[in-house]
């Protein structure tokens, strides 16, 4: 049996990555001296995952942006604009494909399957099909590396070419299997080259096995995968899948690969079920994920053993790998910096280190017993007890109140149109009304304030007063701007998770525990690792603050449940929909309070709530139901005379235009000013019968946009949707803006608005 690792963080204990990486986009450092620290980061790592005992440490997982990015970058897939000249390929490049430049956009960016990472996506063209070489052989590359300076021969991991094709854009559906043909030979040629250079295993990434394939794909992807072994007969290939079970488990086991990777984590039941009705093949290796790499707590390695003596039934221990269900990737680098958290909880965490320590426990165990490693089991064993018992997780009252909660009524007193009514009877607003999603710009002054109150420069009450008078300030802007409603501007928050996990009940902050989120940027999830409990009100201040400012409607602002829950990391001993129930039964009190101090316009965003959606179709029913109930326990509290909003970033509602109808709010909004025409076409064909705002600009970018654009999109909008229906606002939250084009750009909005009014 041996210990494999699929993948390593990037980022560095201390964020070392990252800091290198900005400090060469803005100058502070050159090219060798970034690539020199790049360098010593990538081989620490190697290094570290090799002293704690992995057998097959991977090499060629570590980037300077993105792994995707890499393998498009090495298959010379260089979009013209970036007005690439051929051979390696610089980093200016490279960087500008991930960032942009002067006068280049951006490659596009989006999700990693259903993780908060981020990877770029791959633009093929017609031009692009006669383009493509292999510009550098990185696999080989890093092999060699860590060979030469550290004698460690690693496995060198590379995306496979199926889920490479289905990852990118820029082909349709006949295009498909003709680039796919086209993108073989490159793989090959690395894979001989690999072949040569003597390395025994290579781990092929395919991690779209775990979605639903339909028979036709699985057929194009048996195809690919009977031919491309052959290219390199002596280099074991491990054909790697994770984030879920796989569904074509018969025809994967007869390809003529030498191992096939499987998650035993998230994919548990349905990947034993396989092993144990068909079995598993003798000439290949198993690769068991049995150890989470997407959470942070520490493995019950008494389950974990019982988990590998089920596997043990089907594949005997010499052609067993024990590894992390996924990359590592996912996880923060290591516990040892965290000091300041509660001692059971601080015991309870594994972070990719310590995983990989579990692994190796796991390993040796299996190979020769319990012996000089039982303290290890032991330790382990007691920190599982203490936790399971820990007083601070369990509160009574969240208990009860989630009980009540089957007594309930989960829906609105009345329907979309009495509500409507009513609230127009109220709020008197015009045709087309305008406003924003939530966030002003988060300023200079803005970060340097919070600086201050962490540092113990600023007192509590001097940080508030700051924090009022911004409010204050944009309130007046707002008005002067003509706004119809308003909003407070979020000045307190850092983040909109963050921000409330701070004030409930059962969260917990690590000091180190920071993921990659994309490129530079990382984020550092919070912890619930208890029941969440609604403690005091949470936005009522500011809301009632800015109220008492205006005449004018201010909206209260919140992060709905989903979202809360998709971006945290959650304890592993309740049901993730149990989780989302009590954080929802503490924004619904937090609605209540916020109605009953007069905010009579509440948005409850919710972002994350299709981005949360299960890889497998047959999983994804039951998850948008409860999804959109725990928005339902939220909101549902209010009287008809509230009007709840909601915002969702991207939403695809030619998908799930019939779920978002069953959240039930007021009014949503969604970003649409890239997308407009698709939109147009989903409502030209389906109706969506309540308020939406359908974004008029882009907020990502700095330009202004004009009048009269935004006047036209607004006019294409109501070819399909009624104008009583139809809000004006930007796509998204403006926080990461500049002041002067944020207000530059909503006088637009609101004279486009105007502008289309009266044309009605
Ligand atoms: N209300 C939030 C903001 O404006 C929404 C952010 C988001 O959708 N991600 O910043
Ligand atoms: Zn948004």
């Amino acid at each position: 049996m041996k210990s494999s690792n699929l993948g390593y963080p990037r980022i560095g204990e201390k964020r070392e990555w990252k800091k290198a990486l900005e400090s060469f986009w803005n100058g502070e450092i050159d090219e060798k001296i970034f690539l020199d620290t790049m360098q010593s980061i990538r081989l620490n790592h190697i290094k570290k995952q090799r002293e704690i005992g992995i057998d097959l440490v991977p090499v060629g997982d570590f980037t300077l942006y993105d792994h995707m990015l890499d393998t498009a970058a090495m298959f010379g897939f260089i979009p013209e604009r970036f007005d690439y000249q051929g051979g390696e390929v610089p980093l200016s490049v490279y960087f500008a494909m991930a960032r942009g430049n002067e006068k280049a956009p951006a490659c596009e960016m989006t999700k990693w399957f259903n993780t908060n990472y981020h990877y770029i996506v791959p633009e093929w063209s017609k031009e692009q099909s006669s383009r493509l070489h292999i510009t550098e052989n990185k696999p080989l590359k890093d092999f060699r590396e860590a060979k030469e300076k550290l004698g460690v021969e690693g496995k060198p991991v590379l995306i496979g070419p199926y889920t490479f094709m289905k990852l990118s854009k820029g082909y349709d559906e006949k295009q498909f299997s003709y680039f796919l043909s086209l993108l073989l030979p490159l793989y090959e040629q690395i894979l001989k080259e690999l072949e040569r250079e003597g390395v025994k295993w290579i781990q092929i990434d395919e991690p779209i096995l775990a979605t639903s394939l339909t028979k036709k794909e699985m057929e194009e992807f048996v195809s690919v995968y009977e031919r491309l072994p052959q290219a390199a007969p002596n280099l074991k290939m491990m054909l790697q899948t994770y984030f879920e079970a796989v569904d074509w488990y018969e025809e994967l086991i007869k390809l003529p690969v030498s191992g096939i990777g499987l998650d035993f984590v998230y994919g548990l039941e349905k990947n034993l079920r396989h092993l144990s009705k068909s079995g598993f093949p003798e000439d290949k290796v198993l690769a068991a994920g049995v150890i989470d790499g997407r959470n942070i707590w520490r493995t019950d390695l008494s389950a974990a053993s019982r988990l590998v003596e089920k596997i043990l039934h089907s594949v005997p221990s010499e052609r067993l790998w024990l590894q992390p269900s996924n990359s590592l990737l996912h996880v923060p680098v290591t516990t040892t910096y965290e000091k300041t958290l509660p001692l059971n909880l601080q015991q309870m965490l594994a972070f990719a280190d310590e995983k990989l320590e579990e692994l190796v426990y796991l390993t040796e165990r299996f190979i020769d017993g319990e012996g000089k490693r039982a303290h290890y089991y032991a330790q382990n064993q007691q920190a599982l007890h203490l936790w399971k018992k820990d007083a601070s997780r369990y509160n009574a009252n969240v208990h009860k109140e989630c009980e009540n909660l089957t007594k309930a009524q989960l829906e609105r007193a009345s329907s979309y149109l009495v509500r409507q009514k009513k609230q127009q009877e109220i709020s008197q607003l015009p045709i087309l009304p305008t406003t924003t999603i939530g966030s002003f710009p988060q300023t200079a002054e803005v970060r340097k304030a919070r600086q201050k109150l962490k540092k113990g420069e600023w007192s509590q009450p001097q940080y508030e007063r700051f924090i009022e008078a911004e409010i204050k300030r944009w309130i007046d802007i707002q008005e002067k701007i003509g706004l119809d409603v308003l909003v407070h501007g979020e000045f307190e928050r850092t983040d909109m998770v963050e921000f409330f996990a701070e004030k409930l009940g059962g969260f917990a902050f690590t000091e180190n525990g920071w993921v990659q989120s994309y490129g530079s940027r990382c984020v550092r999830p919070p912890i619930i690792y208890g029941d969440v409990e609604f403690l005091q009100p949470m936005t009522v201040k500011e809301s009632v603050y800015a109220q008492s400012l205006t005449e004018k409607i201010v909206k209260g602002m919140l992060t709905g449940p989903v979202t809360i829950l998709n971006w945290s990391f959650v304890r592993d001993d309740l049901p993730r929909h149990k989780v989302a129930e009590q954080i929802a039964l503490a924004l619904r009190n937090e609605i209540k309070a916020l109605e009953e101090s007069g905010i009579s316009v509440i948005q409850v965003d919710e972002p994350a709530l299709l981005e949360g959606l299960p890889l497998k179709e047959e999983k994804k029913q039951e998850y948008l139901e409860w999804a959109v109930r725990m928005f339902r326990v939220a909101t549902s509290i209010v009287k008809d005379e509230t009007q709840i909003h909601t915002h969702m970033c991207y939403c695809d509602f030619s998908s799930y235009l019939p779920v978002i109808n069953q959240m039930d709010a007021d009014v949503i909004s969604i970003e649409t000013s890239r997308s407009h025409g698709e939109m147009i076409s989903v409502f030209a064909k389906e109706t969506y019968p309540k308020g939406i705002g359908l974004g008029v600009y882009d907020i990502h970018s700095p330009r202004v946009p004009s009048v009269a654009e935004m006047a036209e999109m607004i006019e294409r909008s109501l070819q399909v949707l009624n104008p009583e229906q139809f809000w004006v606002n930007p796509d998204c939250g403006l926080k990461t803006r500049k002041e002067q084009e944020t207000v530059a750009s909503l006088k637009n909005m609101v004279a486009a608005a105007k502008l289309v009014r009266a044309r009605l």
